[in-house]
């Protein structure tokens, strides 16, 4: 007999956006919900085998569509990057795993990663070597040369090396792909309103990874290189920081997803160049701002589909404060519900884990967090969790 516990008396937030539902009840066995309910009439399990949670609020835990679990989040995330070993550099990301954890995050999305050590932390997390949320990962984000992110990247120019570059990916086991359609704020040079792969080069990607079942995601800016994106046909448009009425339309018509990524400007500018910040990223940073938000209250406001993602690793922008984004898009005009559907349902569905993630029914896998106060009434309850559960475990 396996172990079933029963987790009663609490207000469920299940992820999907319905009403949350009052003094709830769910039955965990094997990593699974099995069993899920409403009132006092439940299976009998063991008493011992009984958590009352009455008071509490539950929901799934978050899902962080843009992280960079390799970067440390300093004033200058590369000048550690490039200046350590790999194992150096594993053994730092996995201590950002945990914070991951710890913090609610229990399922991300790796965006660019060197040398693979993403793949090799997403491994080591799946067999228990290390604690830390599952996640699925890029592998090494396809650029062209000297284009954002390419010392950490795969250059590429031309169709047939981009479809080489991404072969190349898949091959060393990557979960999707990231291209980089435009400059960006975190790389000397290269302007985040400049297009970069072209709408044939991406295209090649999105061919490659679609034709294996994965996707693509595109760092994308620029409104012309957010357009090529589209066009290419990738998943997900990572920033989207110029945004046309033309492109939402294209975006709503092909269920392109936006992860806005509010975070990663708001804390570069909010920290400056008093706090060790390079001066490029702030000056970039600063005057896409604005912009930012108004393209993000553009697109909510006209029905994109909206996933949650931070881009923690960039500088200040901490692996344990993801709830931070839910604030600044609660700030641009979502509910706090579409926040946290923002962050689990929509989120699984962009990776393509929803059959087994992202919202708390029957025979979905238990992951969830126990909040002292609902979070709807104060999404600040996000930033002290009151416990977490992994695959059924508490997080300790
Ligand atoms: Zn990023």
């Amino acid at each position: 007999m396996s172990d079933r516990t029963l987790y009663k008396g609490f207000t469920l937030i299940d992820g999907s956006g319905k009403a949350p539902v009052e003094n709830a009840w769910f039955i965990v066995e094997d990593k699974k919900i099995v069993d899920i309910g409403q009132g006092d009439e439940h299976p009998a399990v063991d008493e011992s085998q009984v958590v009352d949670l009455s008071g509490k609020t539950v929901m799934p835990g978050l899902i962080n569509c843009h992280v960079h679990i390799t970067m440390e989040p300093v004033a200058d995330p590369f000048s550690i990057l490039s200046n350590e070993s790999d194992a150096q550099t594993a053994l730092r990301s996995a201590v950002n795993l945990k914070k991951h954890l710890k913090a609610g995050t229990t399922f991300f999305r790796d965006l660019g990663a060197p040398n693979f050590i993403d793949l090799d932390l997403r491994d080591a997390v799946k067999k228990g070597m290390i604690q830390g949320p599952e996640f699925v990962a890029a592998g090494k984000c396809i650029s062209m040369t000297g284009g954002h992110g390419w010392s950490i990247g795969k250059e590429a120019d031309g169709v047939d090396e981009v479809m080489k570059a991404a072969r190349e990916q898949l091959k060393a086991g990557a979960d999707l792909l990231k291209v980089m359609a435009t400059g960006g704020v975190m790389t000397p040079g290269v302007e985040p309103g400049s297009p970069q792969l072209s709408m044939e080069e991406m295209r090649a990607a999105v061919v490659e990874a679609h034709k294996v079942g994965k996707k693509v995601a595109t760092h994308a800016q620029g409104a012309e290189g957010i357009k090529n994106a589209v066009l290419a046909g990738v998943d997900s448009v990572e920033h989207g920081i110029f945004l046309t009425d033309e492109i939402i339309e294209l975006m709503l018509e092909r269920g392109t997803y936006l992860v806005p990524t509010l975070a990663a400007p708001y804390f570069i500018v909010k920290n400056g160049v008093e706090a060790g910040i390079p001066e490029y990223a702030v000056r970039k940073s600063e005057s896409v701002m604005e912009s930012h938000m108004n393209s993000f209250k553009k697109a909510h406001k006209a029905g994109v589909k909206i996933a949650m993602g931070t881009d923690a690793g960039t500088p200040f922008n901490l692996h344990d404060k993801a709830p931070y984004e839910l604030k600044l898009m609660a700030e641009c005009g979502m509910t706090p519900m579409e926040t946290i559907v923002a962050s689990t349902k929509n989120a699984a569905e962009l990776l393509g884990i929803d059959e087994n993630y992202g919202t708390l029914e029957k025979g979905k896998f238990a992951d969830f967090l126990v909040l002292d106060e609902n979070p709807l009434d104060n999404l600040d309850t996000l930033f002290n969790i009151n416990r977490v559960y992994k695959l059924g475990k508490l997080v300790e």
